[in-house]
């Protein structure tokens, strides 16, 4: 009997190491891996480089406090900083801790601009994290269900609905900030389109309004659609960005980045973390970060996951189940037409890492170093999964 709590319908396989895209179980069974922990290899497993960053770090320094001057946390803000064109960085160990920090910010900024009852939108089928705060925002009741009361000070609207967000401005004078993925990921890879024109608009009502621009990048930052962070290909910057996922390469970070009014809002007791930014993860960060750009890796992701796309499309020609293959780099799901969670342990038998999320979505988060020969193995053996999947399923239209 397992001692642990039941959080958890774990796929029954564990892993002992990892190389690149590829894990091995304890039989010696090998695993081309296309979910990176969710986003969060971004190296793939036992890079050299992080390997020899992290062990040199271990040896010199692992923890210390936020008591103290963390050279390492210095550092990476002053770089995530730069890349974001943002102004300042608080460091915690998660996406939800990441969120809960930009959603006390937005708190603040509005009891600051003295809003009593700060209010901030949200979407529907958005994933913020599972904390109170965060699962309040999140815009799924799978997630909700059970822990109510839910927080308040939340106004949710349908995603990519400029309309939407206009309509509770014109009524809602609580209003401070708006929370939004560039991508949601959690609800299947659903991208806005066209996905500058929505994070334009949302710019330009916020400016109108006074709030904040808040974006959730904890699963498309970092590299994986193609630019530091998804809302870069829209030419707009946020006022509060979060990260978390691939920015240690395995190694627990959280980052709630802001600029301007909302860099400033935080003052010495309004927030903390004692793990947050210790020497350990900010040197796995940063490594992570000077990877990425030493060996191109966005423009990588770009070419890769159009690869991993087209040859899907391609080799999933005539299948009808086949909704949609979408998604910006290796951010990739493809939607079927009715549920597919079984699909996950049919790859499992076949040495295949892949996700199912929103019950119908395959989704395909690899890491941004997976080689072309690597995806081609991946196409192939997840088309005929498909295939066969679509074949021996029934009918979409034969379901109730
Ligand atoms: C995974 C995820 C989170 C939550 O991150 P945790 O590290 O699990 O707390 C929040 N937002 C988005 C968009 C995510 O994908």
């Amino acid at each position: 009997m397992s001692h642990l709590m039941n959080t958890y319908a774990r796929l029954p396989v564990s892993f002992v190491r990892g190389e690149g895209v590829w894990l091995w179980d304890g039989q010696g069974k090998r695993y081309l891996d296309a979910v990176a922990g969710l986003a969060v290899n971004t190296l793939g497993h036992a890079h050299p480089r992080l390997v020899k960053a992290l062990s040199e770090q271990v040896r010199m320094l692992i923890h210390t406090s936020n008591l103290y001057q963390v050279q390492k946390q210095e550092e990476l803000a002053a770089r995530l900083a730069a890349l974001a064109s943002m102004d300042k960085v608080f460091f915690c160990n998660s996406g939800a801790e990441a969120n809960e920090a930009a959603i006390k910010l937005a708190r603040l900024y509005g009891h600051q601009k003295g809003i009593d009852n700060p209010t901030i939108i949200v979407m529907e089928k958005s994933f913020h994290g599972r904390t109170m705060a965060t699962l309040s925002a999140t815009g799924s009741r799978r997630v909700q269900a059970g822990f109510e009361p839910l927080m308040g000070g939340f106004a949710r609207v349908p995603y990519n609905d400029v309309d939407a967000v206009t309509q509770v401005a014109g009524h809602n004078k609580n209003i401070v900030a708006v929370l939004v993925e560039p991508i949601q990921g959690e609800a299947g890879i659903r991208v806005p389109l066209p996905l500058p024109d929505y994070f334009q608009a949302l710019r330009r009502i916020c400016d109108e309004q006074g709030w904040l621009l808040m974006l959730d990048e904890v699963q498309s930052g970092i590299g994986r659609t193609g630019k530091w962070f998804a809302h870069q290909h829209s030419g707009i910057k946020p006022d509060v960005m979060t990260l978390a996922k691939g920015l240690g390469s395995g190694v627990p970070i959280g980052a709630c980045l802001a600029a301007g009014t909302a860099a400033d809002a935080f003052k010495p007791g309004s927030h903390g973390s004692t793990f947050g930014g210790n020497p350990l993860a900010c040197v796995a960060a940063l490594t992570t970060l000077a990877v990425i750009e030493e060996e191109n890796l966005m423009t990588h992701a770009v070419k890769l996951g159009d690869f991993i796309r087209n040859g899907l499309a391609q080799a999933l020609t005539g299948v009808k189940d086949v909704v949609q293959i979408r998604g910006m780099g290796l951010m990739i799901g493809i939607e079927l037409a009715q549920p597919c969670g079984d699909i996950v342990e049919l790859a499992l038998e076949q040495g295949l890492l892949i996700n199912v999320t929103a019950e119908n979505v395959v989704r395909l988060l690899p890491a941004l170093i997976m080689q072309q020969t690597e995806a081609q193995k991946l196409i192939d053996g997840l088309s005929g999964l498909i295939r066969e999947f679509s074949r021996q399923a029934a009918p979409a239209n034969a379901r109730a």
